[in-house]
């Protein structure tokens, strides 16, 4: 039996480019060949949406609608509604036992976190700062070795290695060391630089963005201020058109070529920007297509989710008793 693929998304917004090239691209090339399980980490997305509970639900369903535009099987791979399944709750709070707050307060991932969405002392919960552990259970709950990931997401990765290693040498060789597969492209910026492309930090290309939101998001792109001629040599370093080339353009030589062009001074934004459009263009328009179709069926996307949802949940008590009974806790009342 193959290793079984784990990963997942918070249903804070719509996908975007920077979750296809991290963490989309690998997982539909797992799928052929692995066991995947997928979670919409609900309750992970309320550790910062508490105070909006709509905004959570409605992304829920824009979560599994670009899983499926984008290709993702429901037939082979198990797409599950963190929510509904309390084992995984119940794993988190054992997981807790294991892991100390200052520990997390270095998570480097939530330093960044926190200095982005401007979270000091007193407004931070002890579900966001706990939630790499909840995350560590999620992954293992639900029997995850190998997680495609981004690589915002590597401490929290080894986080969860760390936890395992703690439960095992407490309590026997229970629990497999789940690993960070990490994607074709593990950061990609927002489109005004500085940041990661995030969903809630209004930076975002979505994948379903239409054509002309495209355009108009590609000429918000953050390139060389440096630059105020055409013909002035142009910087590539930081400048965000040309990160997106490398991620998107599937043609390195003339990419190559460009690079240079811009670097004499021979060619300006808009062109080079124009370029970028029709890669991105070519890249979103099938994945647009199937979404309009599979937002004409919210019963059987509902039901993808609730059958996936009990299929998980198998798996989540099967571990949750295995942890139990490795614990000498009594497996039921
Ligand atoms: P939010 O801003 O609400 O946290 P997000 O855009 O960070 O949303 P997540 O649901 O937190 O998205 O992350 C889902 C997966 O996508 C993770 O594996 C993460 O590493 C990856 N990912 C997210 N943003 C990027 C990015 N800009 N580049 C590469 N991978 C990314
Ligand atoms: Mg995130």
């Amino acid at each position: 039996m193959r290793e079984r693929v784990m990963t997942g998304d918070r249903p804070t917004g719509k996908l975007h480019l920077g979750h296809f090239v991290g963490s989309l691209k690998r997982r539909l090339e797992l799928q052929e060949s692995h066991p995947m399980t997928l979670l919409v980490a609900d309750l992970q997305a309320f550790t910062t949406h508490a105070e909006r509970p709509e905004e959570v639900r409605m992304a829920i369903r824009d979560v599994m609608l670009d899983y499926l535009a984008v290709g993702i099987d429901p037939a082979r791979t198990t797409i599950a509604l963190q929510s509904l399944l309390p084992e995984l709750a119940e794993l988190a709070a054992i997981f807790g036992l294991l892991v100390t707050v200052g520990h997390l307060h270095r998570n480097p991932t939530i330093k960044a976190e926190r200095a982005s969405l401007g979270i000091d002392e007193e407004q931070l919960t002890y579900g966001f700062l706990g939630y790499p552990v909840s995350q560590a259970a999620d992954i293992v709950g639900l029997g995850g070795v190998l997680v495609p990931v981004g690589a915002d997401q590597i401490p929290h990765i080894e986080e969860a290695r760390r936890i395992v290693r703690r439960f095992n040498s407490l309590y026997g060789e229970v629990l497999a060391e789940p690993r960070a597969l990490v994607g074709h492209f593990p950061r990609l910026s927002g489109v005004y630089g500085r940041d990661k492309m995030s969903k809630s930090l209004g930076n975002a290309i979505f994948l379903a963005d239409p054509a002309d939101v495209l355009r108009k998001k590609v000429r918000q792109i953050y390139t060389d201020p440096t630059r105020l001629r055409v013909t002035d040599p142009g910087h590539l370093e930081g400048n965000v058109v040309f990160e997106y080339l490398d991620a998107f353009d599937p043609d390195p030589e003339g990419l190559a070529a460009l690079k240079e062009r811009y670097q004499a001074g021979g060619i300006g934004d808009v062109a080079v920007k124009e370029r970028l459009v029709e890669i991105l263009d070519a890249l979103l328009a099938p994945i647009r297509e199937r979404r309009t179709l599979w937002e004409q069926e919210p019963t059987a996307v509902e039901r993808l989710l609730q059958e996936g949802s009990e299929r998980a949940r198998a798996i989540a008590r099967d571990v949750l008793s295995q942890v139990r009974s490795a614990m000498g806790l009594p497996l039921r009342l």
